[in-house]
């Protein structure tokens, strides 16, 4: 945002710039009527850029996050600047002084999912759109949508959505997580933008996806690629300790944003340790983690995040060159010796996805090229 208002500022000026001059020269009555008409043209179009490039301008699309944002800033006053530049020491980074390591690590956990876990019904709509009706502020057309889509996912026969993560599903409002003009496409089985070339994942991959993890409350959770926050937000609701980290700067505040203040009704978002930088090297200072879940596509097992596994640990991944993965389950081995090893499960049937490239920070994919 910073860049494109000086961008936008350097804009008009120029157009005051070549007013300026014209008015003088006029005064000769040398200049041409051709050049006047440009002159007017020119200031005529500083003015209709000034009432309309903002909304152009990359996030201003975004009119929740924008509500948000317009909120207070609280959650960005805890934000350990200090602590996020170590951890970019760690490997060796200086940090561009463009990209900024931060994160954010809540200071107490006031939400255990194990005490939650089981309170939802999950046997029929009726029921359940009752209890969270009286639990909730949401939306009864919302709530219903969702028990829909979960009929949907499940209605697949793939096995999707088993378990805990029923309730989980069905706990976390997907509307808040899609940008507004997207709403009314909430609680369809699809992906959909967010803004900055990332998207919100289809529901019945986030719903497979972490089943195959198989999370339970206490168990260690890292996301590389936070995205809209909505993968995390269900996880929240299956474990107190959910890590994630993503790229995108401007992506990481909006979503660090919505999680605060969603936090405010939804306390297990207030758990979510959030980080910004590339999730390829893991997070060192927490490792390791019982699960961790890759949301980016990639060519390959990034080695750090391996490392920072448990043994039995399970990971799953889009794997695959760019344009179609598979999404692999992975689970660590440690043979006698000490020595690391994978056994690799295709949890999809073969099914390809296609999914936001796995990035380093200079904006190249990590998969080799087509
Ligand atoms: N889990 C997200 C999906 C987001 S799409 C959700 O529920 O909405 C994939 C995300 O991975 C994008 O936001 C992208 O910016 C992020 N990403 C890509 N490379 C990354 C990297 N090296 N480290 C962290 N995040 C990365």
């Amino acid at each position: 945002m910073e860049q494109a208002d000086s961008y936008f500022t350097q804009d008009t000026e120029k157009e005051k710039t070549r007013g300026t001059f014209t008015l003088k020269s006029l005064k000769n009555k040398s200049i041409p009527v051709k050049a006047v008409a440009l002159v007017v043209a020119g200031i005529f179009l500083g003015m209709i850029l000034t009432l309309f490039l903002p909304s152009l301008l990359p996030g201003a699309s975004r009119p929740l996050a924008e509500s948000i944002l317009s909120d207070g800033k609280t959650a960005l006053d805890t934000i350990n600047n200090k602590a996020g530049q170590q951890t970019a020491d760690a490997f060796g980074k200086t940090g561009s002084g463009l990209f900024c390591y931060t994160e954010y690590i809540p200071e107490e956990i006031s939400y255990h999912p194990a005490d939650e876990i089981g309170k939802l019904p999950i046997d029929d709509e009726e029921s359940y759109t009752a209890y969270l009706l009286e639990h909730t502020n949401e939306n009864e057309e919302y709530i219903r949508a969702r028990w829909d889509l979960y009929q949907t996912i499940v209605g697949y026969g793939l096995n999707e959505l088993q378990g805990l993560v029923v309730e989980a599903f069905l706990r976390t409002p997907r509307q808040f997580f899609v940008r507004e003009k997207n709403l009314g496409r909430a609680y369809e089985d699809t992906w959909l933008p967010v803004g900055y070339g990332a998207t919100i994942t289809d529901p019945d991959v986030v719903a497979m996806m972490t089943t195959t993890l198989d999370v339970r409350p206490g168990l260690k959770v890292l996301e590389i690629g936070t995205g809209s926050g909505y993968q995390s937000a269900i996880l929240s609701n299956l474990t107190e300790e959910v890590y994630s980290i993503e790229i995108i700067e401007p992506l990481f505040y909006e979503t660090n944003e919505l999680y605060h203040e969603l936090a405010k009704e939804y306390p297990a978002y207030n758990n979510i340790r959030r980080k910004l930088g590339d999730g390829y090297y893991g997070w060192v200072k927490y490792a390791p983690f019982d699960r961790i879940i890759v949301t980016c596509a990639i060519d390959h097992l990034p080695p750090q995040l391996l490392q920072q596994l448990t043994p039995d640990g399970i990971m799953v991944v889009p794997l695959g060159q760019p344009g179609r993965q598979y999404i692999i389950k992975v689970v660590k081995t440690v043979d006698e010796e000490g020595d690391a090893g994978t056994k690799r499960i295709d949890v999809y049937n073969g099914l390809s996805v296609k999914f936001i490239p796995f990035r380093n920070e200079a904006g190249s994919s990590y998969s080799a090229p087509e």
